[in-house]
């Protein structure tokens, strides 16, 4: 395709965007959904399978409680109404991945239903509701290898992994989104965000996108002000927060091109490139009736007790928006600053600094400053930058102590983001420590008096003021290690 797409702008002042997400979250249970294999990543190809996994004749599932309450509580989490009886249910397609050529998922009976999440963009609150929250099998995954892409075509043979299939897989689907306007695509990235987030609160995944344990498909449609929505298309291999916004303004470009030449879009899945940032077209989308869903004969209904839905309720963590606002008010941040914490993805590295015994703000001056400078120079998440909470708190303590002084402890962090050691043994192995004892610094200031005699007349007349270019001239000749305070004092008592 050639033509040239129009100007966001363009778009969303003559079109309204609906957008809807659907993710997918591989639990973080030990064992699978229903046998007994070990879920953990990686592993050579096809060790971590058994009968049930690999769907041969005869082999009956049993499903994994474990599973099932991960379930509940993000139901929960999400403000869902939990099932008091729901089914399993068969989803019929064949491909080469799904060795039973069926998924065991839930269809028109899910376990959580009707929910909603509070997300924030631009200071406002956006509610996303929450259509449902249901428990499926993931699938094997396929390789195809003799092609210089890696993709089938080109490839002379695909071989196929079963260890991922059946490990427990969560689908998160949100009602339709509309009314978000330009703000569609943010919108989308700060639901996922936050989504993540809840889920990484409650324990119950790791939540890589990157390693595929979060995935995300992206709905889109257009429509006229005062029209019905319009026909909507699902972008897939969405795997990561950045490329989730990407999608869906790229998707409302697209469509947005194809409506203004008089066209009609059509429903299908497309496929998000992360080198583009555009879409291409995959399969027509099915409809529910082409899967041929059934109840699942192999296993019994889910009847979840109410008392032990009431009890993990009860249970629950804080959630991140309350965790959020209660960290906001004990570091007495204004929602500026705040959001600022947030943009760098430093939440956790002051809270954990601030256990570790520095205060919020020597804290949030370290990540916010020196680091993140760092993180950005180097392209690195800040979590990855090479200091702990931990070195942190103990630099910020040298300083406290008067042993290092600002420009010395940001040497001493270069030392500890390089992997020397901790803040004090870089401080003893670079000779980086305040130098505060008089002997070693009389003969400094002496130095510095018998170089500047025109200074050292005017401070014996009793201009005290004018002891600062003399503290700066030591300061210079012991390379920033002399303690300043000491320096003054010594100065003045040499001159009284
Ligand atoms: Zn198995």
């Amino acid at each position: 395709m050639t033509t040239t797409l129009p100007a966001y702008d363009e778009v969303v002042a003559r079109y309204e965007p609906v957008i809807g997400l659907e993710t997918h979250v591989e639990l973080g249970t030990n064992t699978k959904m229903w046998c007994g294999c070990p879920t953990d990543f990686g592993g050579e190809p096809n060790t971590r399978v058994c009968p049930v996994c690999l769907g041969l004749p005869g082999s009956l599932p049993v499903a994994n409680k474990a599973a099932i309450e991960a379930t509940i509580r993000i139901g929960l989490a999400l403000n869902c109404s939990i099932a008091q009886w729901c089914r399993f249910a068969r989803k019929n397609y064949f491909y080469p991945d799904m060795p039973k050529n069926f998924q065991i998922s839930q269809y028109d009976e899910p376990l959580c239903f009707d929910g909603y999440l509070d997300v924030e963009v631009n200071g406002e609150t956006v509610r996303i509701g929450i259509e449902r929250v249901h428990l499926e099998e993931d699938t094997g995954k396929t390789l195809h290898v003799g092609g210089a892409t890696g993709r089938i075509h080109g490839a002379t043979e695909s071989l196929v992994d079963y260890n991922r299939a059946g490990i427990p897989l969560v689908e998160i689907v949100t009602k339709p989104i509309p009314g978000t306007g330009a703000l569609a695509p943010e919108v989308a990235r700060a639901y996922v965000t936050e989504l993540r987030d809840v889920l990484r609160s409650l324990g119950v995944s790791d939540v890589r996108m990157e390693e595929g344990s979060l995935r995300c498909d992206v709905n889109t449609s257009l429509n006229l002000p005062g029209e019905e929505w319009g026909t909507r298309t699902e972008t897939k291999n969405v795997n990561s927060l950045r490329s989730v916004e990407r999608a869906v303004r790229s998707e409302m470009l697209r469509q947005a091109s194809v409506l203004d030449a008089g066209g009609r879009i059509t429903q299908e899945t497309r496929h998000f490139h992360e080198d583009t940032g555009d879409t291409t077209p995959g399969r027509s989308k099915e409809t529910a009736t082409d899967y041929r869903y059934f109840p699942e004969p192999d296993l019994v209904p889910l009847a979840p007790d109410p008392a032990w839905v009431a009890e993990l309720k009860a249970a629950l963590p804080e959630l991140p928006r309350l965790h959020r606002r209660r960290l906001q008010q004990a570091w007495g941040l204004s929602d500026a600053d705040m959001q600022s914490v947030l943009n760098a993805g430093a939440v956790e590295l002051i809270e954990e600094t601030v256990a570790a015994g520095a205060t919020p703000a020597a804290a949030r001056k370290w990540w916010l400053g020196e680091l993140s400078r760092r993180a950005n120079e180097t392209g690195v998440e800040l979590a990855e930058v090479g200091a702990t909470p931990a070195q942190v708190a103990e630099l910020q303590g040298l300083v406290d102590a008067g042993k290092l002084n600002d420009k010395l402890a940001r040497a001493v962090l270069e030392g500890v983001v390089a992997g020397e050691g901790s803040p004090t043994e870089i401080m003893g192995a670079r000779g980086l420590e305040v130098v505060s004892d008089t002997g070693a610094l009389t003969a400094a200031v002496d130095e510095a008096i018998a170089a500047n005699p025109e200074i050292a007349e005017k401070i014996r007349s009793g201009k005290v003021a004018a002891a600062g270019a003399l503290v700066g001239a030591v300061m210079k000749t012991t390379r920033g290690q002399a303690d300043a305070k000491t320096v003054r004092e010594l100065i003045l008592t040499r001159l009284s």
